[in-house]
Parts: C-alpha cells; sequence; structure tokens
C-alpha cells in the first residue's frame, strides 16, 4: 500500500488516499472515483507537502517569520515601527518573548566578562597584544573603532541589544 496526501482543487481539502501503487492512484484519478471526502469534488490531486510539517514545525516557521519580519522593521523609522507593533498584539508579545529570550542569554554570556565601558579599544588591544591577561570584556566603542579592532585581528562582535552600564544603574 502507498499513502499519498490529497487536496481536492475547489475546496483545498487536504486529506490521506491510501493505494495500491502510484499506478493505482493514476487510474483511480482518471477514472473520476477519486473524491474529496469534505465537498465531494472529484478533482483531486496529490497534495505538495513538505515532510513532517507537524504542528511543531509549523511553529518553528511561524517563530522564523516573525524573526525575519522583526529584522526588517528594525531598519523602518522608529514611530512607524512602534504604530505597527501596537496594532498586532500576538506580534508585539513575541517579539518580547523573542527578546526577553535575547537578553537572558546576552547576561548569560556578559556574567563572565567585565564591564570596561569607553575604555574597550585599549583594553582590546592589551588583551590581543598579551599586555594583560586574557579576559572577555565589554564596553563602548564607536563604530570605526570596532572596524579598525577587527583589521587589526582583534576579535570583537557588537552586543544584540544595548547594555546598561553598571555606573548608570545606581
Ligand atoms: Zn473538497
Amino acid at each position: 500500500m502507498i499513502v499519498f496526501d490529497l487536496v481536492c482543487r475547489s475546496g483545498g481539502h487536504v486529506f490521506e488516499g491510501w493505494f495500491a501503487s502510484s499506478e493505482a492512484f493514476a487510474e483511480q484519478k482518471r477514472t473520476g472515483l477519486l473524491c474529496c471526502p469534505t465537498c465531494g469534488d472529484h478533482d483531486i490531486q496529490k497534495a505538495v507537502m513538505a515532510p513532517n510539517v507537524g504542528a511543531k514545525g509549523n511553529q518553528v516557521q511561524e517563530v522564523v517569520a516573525t524573526a525575519s519580519a522583526a529584522g526588517s522593521q528594525v531598519e523602518a523609522p522608529a514611530t512607524e515601527d512602534a504604530v505597527a507593533m501596537q496594532n498586532v498584539p500576538e506580534i508585539n508579545q513575541k517579539m518580547q518573548d523573542m527578546i526577553g529570550a535575547l537578553a537572558k542569554a546576552q547576561s548569560q554570556m556578559l556574567e563572565k566578562s567585565t564591564w570596561v565601558g569607553s575604555d574597550f579599544a585599549r583594553r582590546a588591544r592589551d588583551i590581543h597584544y598579551g599586555e594583560v591577561e586574557q579576559e572577555l570584556i565589554h564596553g563602548e566603542t564607536s563604530e570605526e573603532e570596532a572596524q579598525d579592532l577587527i583589521d587589526e585581528g582583534i576579535s570583537v562582535a557588537p552586543l544584540p541589544l544595548p547594555v546598561v552600564p553598571p555606573e548608570a544603574k545606581n
């Protein structure tokens, strides 16, 4: 036996059909024996379905879609962005969840890192050139300075979220 996911053309209803072989499917389709159990339509085709698209798979796709939508929103002007998010509360919630997860990951990473503030570029160079002991640091630097560091072969990366400097917390 062979199982196909089938879809009726008029209603788009998806259902499973069991056949002795793919020739049997073609024969039944040709002779009009196939019909949609939901609406009785005889115009039946094999549904184009990705393998393993279960509830979980759908969720993952949804998250990816939201992530890419969020990415494009970042480039939009801030005011427009805020309005768009207010209009879609469930996306707003998802964005907050995502940012929350990101913030958690970032703070876990930064637990082992020392805040060096605006001293970042100098400290990064000192560490890179072995003037001080190796350690993980984070701090502030200009885009230009960061590019210079990268050009010198020093591994720096922008943090996904802004960090509140420890001195500003109190
Ligand atoms: Zn149908």
